[in-house]
């Protein structure tokens, strides 16, 4: 059965008006219970991670001052975050539940995760609503304990995976690949070992060819052994910080190529959600939604 990792939302950790949509957490799963798509069994809550799989990709002053409440006023403003304690223990239930949910997709094909995707956290810095890197930790556990090899993180959110790609340059064992808009934060980006930026306005089918091209090259180059997926659904045209044109029908098929390849070449794969910033967010639980709805019918 598929498993979802699902943090507490501490909503009530963010002040009211704060434009990051944390609603999305606690909307999604009822979403996906009310309309038949998961039960409250295939969710479940992670267990804190010792914190050595932490340190193992994050600079150990940055962590234990993050833990500490002891950022600088201009690295909280980075995050875009009010720091709290409550936001830096979500943040590691967070990986926590990428860790666990990667570890479940070892035995069952595909393990999930409600939230995380949080690629603008560099190893001794947080930005973009990003504290911690749940797919750099993720990548790093399963590395160091022997559970996978050749790590490809496939990063489609519409912001480049900046912090992912920093953590991992020099690295020949984790592919990072960013799909992402050229014009669009972060401005100062990151070398992953693959980006494709992409023009402004860019719609469906071309946004497809060049991700099923791309992927294929990865796939007959790089022979991953497991797959790290943030897929934000920022591609949206509707997206209010997105810059790109994608029907949610596109983000389907974007989320079906990725899915459907790592099932059939017998990959596991771990999907973590990414951003999402439509105006009403009916739009943005229903593009998240979908690959949960793909998960159930590829591998359920
Ligand atoms: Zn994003």
């Amino acid at each position: 059965m598929l498993k979802v990792a699902h943090s507490s939302s501490y909503a009530h950790a963010l002040p009211p008006g704060h434009r990051f949509p944390m609603e999305k957490y606690s909307l999604l799963p009822e979403q996906l219970i009310y309309e038949g798509t998961l039960t409250e069994d295939h969710f479940f809550i992670p267990e804190l991670l010792d914190e050595r799989w932490i340190l193992n990709t994050h600079d150990s002053a940055y962590f234990y001052r993050l833990k500490d409440l002891e950022l600088t006023r201009s690295e909280i403003r980075a995050t875009g975050f009010p720091l709290s304690q409550e936001l830096v223990e979500r943040e590691i239930q967070i990986a926590s539940g990428s860790v666990q949910a990667a570890v479940f997709a070892l035995d069952h094909g595909i393990g999930m995760n409600i939230a995380g995707g949080t690629h603008h956290a560099f190893s001794d810095r947080g930005e973009g609503f990003c504290l911690l890197n749940d797919l750099a930790i993720t990548a790093n556990y399963l590395l160091e304990n022997n559970l996978a090899k050749r790590i490809l993180i496939v990063d489609l959110d519409v912001h480049q995976g900046n912090g992912t790609a920093q953590i991992f340059q020099h690295r020949m064992d984790v592919f990072t690949f960013s799909m992402h808009g050229a014009k669009n934060y972060p401005h100062r980006k990151e070398k992953s070992h693959l980006d494709i930026g992409l023009p402004d306005g860019t719609g469906d089918e071309v946004y497809l060819n060049l991700l099923e091209q791309n992927l294929f090259s990865i796939f007959t180059t790089f022979y991953p052994d497991f797959i790290l997926y943030q897929c934000g659904v920022d591609v949206l045209g509707t997206d209010q910080l997105g810059r790109l044109n994608m029907s949610q029908i596109g983000v389907k098929m974007r989320d079906e190529l990725v899915l459907s390849n790592a099932k059939s070449r017998e990959i596991p794969i771990m999907c973590c959600m990414g951003g999402g910033y439509s105006k009403q967010i009916k739009v943005i639980i229903d593009a998240h939604a979908q690959v949960f709805r793909l998960a159930q019918s590829l591998y359920g």
